[in-house]
């Protein structure tokens, strides 16, 4: 019963606060240690209270039987952060990025100022040296002397923090470019996603080459999951990632979202695109796909397709919607099939 109330938690003011201190209490209450995995169990236990962990959660306690880290792990659960979590980090990430570039950027006018200033103060120094050097004839070299090395050490130090400054540069570059490519892939199968698709498009269209462009769905997909679970879902979505990868090499393969992909044909035409993409299809059909741990057949794994060309009358919106039918039309006609206009 008290870890059913610890589950429920107590009213109060800040959620984010309460449930913070309800899973460090959890945690210990539990003599469970704090490390992320278990965590993560508690989070996921406690952000639910009527969710299916808590209720096996429930069984397991009742009584007032203590959870063991036998028991999280029997129970187990994804310590990798839920998708809007990612999507914050990711932001938070590259908020990160955008800091540190303003922070480079004032760094080096900073910098460059401070050099101005310097080298001002040096002609300034110099000028007044060879006016005192001419009034009397009797001026002193040396003090150009001592103002000319004074300078030479202040540019050696200021070549010293451009030279830093220039390797922070290249690392933030760097950094920058890898943040914009994540942006633009998708973490499970590695394809570019939709966003780096819409963009692909817009270069192409812009070229006045063919497009042709196809939507494929994965048949059934609900069913594999349900079957099977979302871990062996996930490896077929990157096994048939590849497959489509494989037949349509040299065009633009996208995970679009969920259990849809994108392929984006330049350059050739509608019944060339159709038959690279059949190929694909046929082989996804084909294959025989098994469960990783006990070599168990899944069944066959197949997807439908719609494929159009584009005209020179389509937006990007007109195409896709038209594929979109065509897709569906596909789905209709009873799946693991392509449908052209
Ligand atoms: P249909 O032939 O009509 O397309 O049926 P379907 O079951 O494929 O279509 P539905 O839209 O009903 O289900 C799509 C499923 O795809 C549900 C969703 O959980 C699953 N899905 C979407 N993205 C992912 C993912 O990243 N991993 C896994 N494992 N499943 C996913
Ligand atoms: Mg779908
Ligand atoms: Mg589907």
């Amino acid at each position: 019963m008290a870890v059913a109330n610890a589950i429920r938690g107590a009213g109060g003011e800040d959620p984010a606060r309460r449930l913070y201190s309800r899973i460090g209490n959890f945690l210990v209450e539990q003599r469970l240690d704090p490390d992320p995995a278990n965590y993560a169990f508690a989070y996921h236990l406690l952000a639910d209270p009527d969710g299916p962990l808590a209720r096996a959660v429930a069984a397991l306690t009742d009584g007032g039987v203590r959870l063991t880290q036998r028991d999280v792990e029997t129970l187990g659960v994804d310590a990798k952060p839920v998708a809007g979590n990612a999507v914050k980090a990711a932001a938070q990430k590259a908020d990160g990025l955008v800091a540190q570039t303003q922070m480079q950027v004032e760094g080096f006018e900073d910098m460059v100022t401070a050099i101005r200033a310097e080298t001002e103060g040096f002609g300034r120094d110099l000028a007044a040296s060879a006016e005192e050097m001419q009034r009397s004839a009797t001026g002193d070299i040396s003090e150009i002397a001592r103002i000319t090395a004074a300078m030479l050490e202040r540019v050696r130090s200021a070549e010293e923090r451009l030279d830093s400054a220039t390797r922070e540069a290249s690392d933030l570059r760097k950094k920058l470019e890898e943040a914009r490519d994540n942006a633009r892939r998708d973490p499970l199968t590695d394809l570019p996603n939709r966003r780096a698709f819409e963009e692909a498009y817009a270069a192409q269209a812009a070229t006045g080459e063919n497009i042709c462009l196809a939507v494929c769905d994965i048949d059934h997909f609900k069913s594999v999951n349900d079957r099977f679970g979302h871990a062996v879902g996930d490896r077929v979505l990157k096994a048939i990632a590849e497959a489509l990868s494989t037949s349509c090499k040299g065009h633009l393969v996208a995970r679009y979202g969920g259990e849809e992909f994108a392929v984006l044909f330049a350059g050739v035409d509608l019944e060339t695109a159709r038959a690279t993409l059949d190929t694909a299809r046929a082989t996804v059909a084909t294959r025989q796909y098994r469960l990783r741990e006990d070599d168990a057949p899944l069944g066959a794994v197949t997807f439908s397709a719609g494929i159009t060309l584009a005209t020179g009358e389509d937006s990007y919106h007109s195409l896709f919607k038209r594929a979109d039918q065509l897709l569906y039309a596909a789905k209709s006609a009873g799946r693991n099939c392509l449908r052209t206009d």
